[in-house]
């Protein structure tokens, strides 16, 4: 990741600074109140030793962070990925925080993370570290205390090693509930694989539908570009053009295509399950990701990974909204050059809520055993993108008159903080936590 030096880029900090600017539109928090919100409750480390392929044994480093359970339990996705670290970790976990209380399911917020490069490892390899590090945690993680679920280079099938391993751990004390994001056989619910996306289509529908962003107010024929072709970006580019919109540009971890008259995602997603990569499909022209970001468009959906639109290249953006499928794609100073270049941002502690709702959708259906349908599921997965929308939204309406320096007025992203942390706040009064 390139960038200006002289910005933080550090995901825990700008986490924090988020946090502090958002305060500004908070009244009558107390002080202790601030700190038990930023701060997690609970990181830990596991270190684990794991046999490789060929015989030897190499000891990997992972990381559960359980920021704040006055909601309900944790929940958070697990990450595989060389570059995770205890602050990436601890600022994800504080976004889950955040946007288990936007979207309204009985949650807290968590992650977790473990230090390794799956694209150097083999299957047996990654499933005996998943296992291994469910043994480390230990009972860090639960069916109603913290529960898991995918994330980068997470998918069903690691979510599945990691439910049998805790199944083994805890025998006949029906555990499916531990874990969200499981194959369907296991107890994985209908709609989960593609909700992430979904949610953000159906955010961004009702986004448009409030007249926020001038020249688009809908869908049907908006050009959009998406970062990252994974779980997120992958079925984003699929739902995005099935509503009627052209996706003109996607990109992977080793570059992107662009087709100005819109891709065709079947054969985008056929390409890049055959090579790896849609850089090279036939009839698009291959550009970086930098370049991607920077291509006009309607819509832009970052749906890789964290720090992609920063001080350094924000100015280029020539979107005219952003919907953030990613976590923590945008730097706080790239929000001050988005906002005073009229560039609507709907922030992730919103726009990507759809997983999690979904996965609060599953882990009741575990807790009740049921198989609900796939209608259902997404009428009411609109139902909640929908609501969660509206409110940040309207709170942005009620506050966006009020100047507070040096932060300036609020941006929807500060609206979705103020939401999240005066939901969070409430119930912790209520629970009078300090007894
Ligand atoms: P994934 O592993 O399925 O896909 C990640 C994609 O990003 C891949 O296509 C990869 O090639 C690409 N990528 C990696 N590094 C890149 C780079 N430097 N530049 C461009 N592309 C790059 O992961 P995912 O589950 O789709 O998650 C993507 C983002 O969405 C993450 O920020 C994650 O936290 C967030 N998210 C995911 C979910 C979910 O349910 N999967 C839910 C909420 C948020």
């Amino acid at each position: 990741m390139t960038g200006n030096k002289n910005e933080e880029l550090d995901l825990y900090v700008v986490a924090q600074n988020q946090f502090d600017r958002a305060l500004a539109w908070v009244d009558d928090l107390k002080e202790g109140m601030i700190d038990y919100l930023k701060e997690p409750k609970r990181t830990t480390h596991v270190h684990f030793p794991v046999y490789m392929d060929d015989d030897s044994v190499c000891m990997f480093h992972g990381f559960r962070v359980l920021h704040n359970n006055a909601r309900g339990p944790g929940k958070g996705g697990i990450r595989f990925h060389p570059a995770v670290d205890e602050h990436e970790v601890c600022a994800l976990a504080a976004f889950m925080t955040w946007k288990t209380a936007i979207a309204d399911v009985p949650f807290g917020g968590a992650k977790g993370g473990v230090v390794c490069d799956t694209k150097k490892l083999s299957r047996a390899e990654k499933r005996r570290i998943a296992r291994r590090f469910v043994i480390a945690l230990d009972d860090e993680i639960g069916p109603h205390t913290d529960i898991p679920a995918p994330d980068m280079y997470t998918d069903q099938e690691t979510m599945a090693w990691i439910y049998d391993t805790f199944d083994v751990m805890h025998p006949g004390e029906g555990n499916r509930a531990v874990v969200t994001g499981k194959p369907i056989e296991l107890g994985g619910s209908l709609g989960r694989d593609e909700a992430t996306a979904r949610g953000c289509l159906y955010a961004t529908e009702q986004l448009l539908t409030h007249d926020l962003v001038p020249g688009l107010d809908k869908l049907e024929g908006a050009s959009v570009v998406i970062q990252g072709c994974g779980n997120a970006g992958g079925t984003a580019l699929r739902l995005y053009h099935e509503a009627g919109a052209k996706v003109i540009a996607i990109s992977d971890s080793s570059g992107g295509i662009l087709a100005p008259d819109g891709l065709d995602p079947k054969a985008v997603l056929a390409f890049k399950r055959e090579h790896g990569t849609v850089v090279g499909l036939p009839d698009t022209t291959t550009i970086t990701n930098e370049e991607l970001l920077q291509t006009k468009c309607d819509i832009l959906i970052p749906a890789a990974m964290e720090n992609q639109i920063r001080e350094d290249n924000a100015g280029g953006v020539k979107a005219k909204l952003i919907v953030e499928a990613a976590n923590g794609p945008t730097t706080p100073r790239a929000d001050a050059i988005l906002d005073a270049n009229g560039i609507i941002v709907l922030p992730d502690i919103c726009a990507n809520a759809g997983g999690v709702v979904v996965s609060y959708f599953e882990w009741v259906q575990n807790l009740e055993n049921q198989q609900w349908k796939l209608d259902k599921v997404n009428e009411m997965l609109k139902e909640r993108m929908t609501r969660a929308t509206d409110t940040i939204i309207e709170r942005w309406q009620d506050i966006r008159d009020k100047e507070r320096p040096p932060h300036g007025k609020p941006t929807l992203r500060d609206a979705a903080l103020v939401t999240a942390v005066c939901r969070v706040a409430k119930v912790t009064m209520q629970r009078d936590i300090w007894m």
